[in-house]
């Protein structure tokens, strides 16, 4: 029986004065940290939350998201993060779905969940803010007033290994959201995990950028835990802003940046690129989608900081592969993490034989290397909440062992790296040609007129469908769509080449990052 909060009451104990969270300018310590986080705990057990109680954490990165996720752990209950840029609609389905009976969220956004209250089961709305506003007292109760009804700590709630502890759901680029159950082992498991991958380890004195969204399963797990678990300092950011990221890493000498590929895009983009100082950093990481090679290399030159890139899912809590200061491949996705098998596999289960070296050569045929990636660990989710054809899907077993499908595209090379190509439903069919959007995308990255850009597959009478690319310029770049198309041409085999190329001045991108392609397909898939 343990209950994953359980080392952050050790450290708590240990390191009292020690700083757990910084945020604009102010610092809790550890101790000051713990006891909210008790009394908080206690307020929600008094009002109806224990063992399996679910609390809705509807919050940008804040302090008190902090708090409202280790207090509903240690009351037993169970996370339910939702993406404070949800609207009534979106946050009306995961309430509903999950069955949550608290919502912690900003008072700015309490009005949303009154709008769907009536068709859910919450019962008590904690808004952080709402202290100001008289008018949101009938809908909302204060954070602080809250927090202040408790009479003393709650202890921590024992729980065992495989019950649940936060319910995220799957980022719903496409389909409805599914329920993603992760457990208290599942989550402990991986923030220790990937603490322990850090280059010279995950020590009390580092400092944490935490600007990816705590919502997501990479904020919350590798970000947040992994901070607390070691007993370092997490600096929440509400939302990416390149310049306030580097602000903040330069004035509270931050030592490690988590972060998409697009926030280093939009970082070595910015005019004043050059400028930025991070040199108190001693590593940074990407995850959440693929790295495009000139990215890396352009954030490794300005500021002399080595970029790692991982993989996950959020129904892996998230990490399974991820490169290291000694194995380490630009463009590859690394190598499982210690603990987490992991395979490539056709169609009927059977392993595809690696390839000698990757990155394979231009001109490789994809199809003869590549397959789905399936991996197992002790990170792998319990399943999809109430949803029993979609988990029947999702694995498959082999002689004693539970393989997920993570639904990527991958290849292996003989030294273990493994090198994600795609999302299986981003491929393209061209005139019976197989393009993987994420090999043209690559070749963009490289083009220096080229800030940002993104392949899709669309609809065509003749091919099936063709390659359209969007593109958009760096400022006052000198290039037509047609210069691009030209380019792609000299570089790619014929089909792979956009036939379309259209300039934008952003891609709709989610929150964490991924390139919303239904929405360039133009399709509401
Ligand atoms: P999510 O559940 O939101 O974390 O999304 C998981 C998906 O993100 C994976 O299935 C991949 O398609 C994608 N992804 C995460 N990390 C990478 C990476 N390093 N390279 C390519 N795709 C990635």
């Amino acid at each position: 029986m343990a209950n994953l909060v359980d080392d952050v009451a050790a450290t708590a104990a240990e390191h009292p004065d020690a700083t757990a969270v910084g945020y604009r300018g102010a610092t809790w310590s550890y101790e000051e940290f713990w006891g909210e986080t008790g009394r908080l705990a206690k307020a929600l057990d008094d009002h109806g939350v224990d063992a399996d109680g679910r609390v809705a954490l509807y919050l940008p990165n804040l302090p008190q998201y902090v708090t409202g996720f280790h207090a509903t752990l240690r009351a037993g209950g169970v996370v339910v993060p939702m993406n404070p840029q949800y609207k009534a609609r979106e946050i009306g389905h995961l309430l509903a779905d999950s069955g949550a009976t608290v919502v912690i969220t900003l008072a700015a956004l309490a009005p949303m969940v009154a709008e769907v209250q009536d068709e859910t089961d919450v019962e008590h709305v904690v808004a952080v803010g709402a202290e100001d506003a008289d008018a949101l007292h009938d809908i909302a109760t204060p954070y602080a007033e809250f927090l202040a009804s408790a009479d003393g700590e709650l202890d921590v709630v024992d729980r065992a290994d495989d019950d649940l502890a936060c319910q995220p759901y799957t980022s719903g680029t496409t389909g409805t959201p599914k329920g993603v159950m992760l457990t208290h082992h599942n989550l402990a498991w991986n923030a220790r995990a990937t603490g322990d991958l850090m280059p010279g380890g995950f020590e009390a004195d580092d400092k944490m950028l935490g600007v990816l969204p705590l919502f997501h399963i990479y904020g919350m797990t590798v970000t947040m835990l992994g901070t607390l678990f070691a007993g370092a300092a997490y600096y929440p950011m509400p939302e990416w802003d390149a310049q306030a990221a580097a602000d903040l890493v330069a004035s509270e000498d931050l030592t490690i940046v988590h972060g998409v590929p697009a926030m280093y895009n939009d970082l070595v983009n910015q005019p004043n690129a050059e400028e930025f100082d991070l040199s108190s950093v001693r590593f940074a990481n990407s995850g959440g989608s693929s790295l495009p090679i000139e990215v890396m290399r352009r954030f490794e030159e300005l500021y002399d900081v080595d970029l790692f890139e991982g993989y996950g899912l959020t129904e892996t809590s998230p990490v399974t592969h991820a490169n290291r200061p000694d194995a380490r491949r630009p463009g590859s996705i690394g190598r499982p993490i210690p603990g987490v098998e992991s395979m490539v596999v056709d169609g009927n289960f059977d392993e595809v034989p690696p390839v000698e070296r990757g990155p394979v050569e231009e001109g490789t045929d994809l199809d003869d290397v590549t397959g789905e990636l399936v991996v197992s660990g002790p990170n792998v989710m319990k399943g999809y909440y109430g949803l029993p054809e979609a988990n029947e899907g999702a694995f498959t077993e082999r002689e004693g062992t539970r393989w997920f499908h993570t639904g990527d595209v991958a290849y292996r090379d003989e030294d273990d790296f493994y090198y994600v190509v795609d999302r299986e439903k981003h491929m393209i069919v061209t005139g019976g040609y197989n393009v993987y959007p994420r090999e043209v995308e690559e070749l963009l990255f490289e083009h220096e007129a080229i800030a940002d850009a993104a392949v899709v597959g669309i609809p065509d009478e003749r091919r099936g469908e063709t390659v359209k690319a969007f593109v958009v310029p760096v400022p006052d770049a000198d290039v037509t769509p047609d210069e691009i198309r030209e380019y792609c041409l000299t570089n790619l085999a014929e089909y792979k080449h956009p036939r379309e190329v259209a300039f934008v001045e952003e891609l709709p991108r989610t929150t964490t990052g991924k390139v919303q392609k239904f929405e360039l397909r133009g399709s509401s898939e």
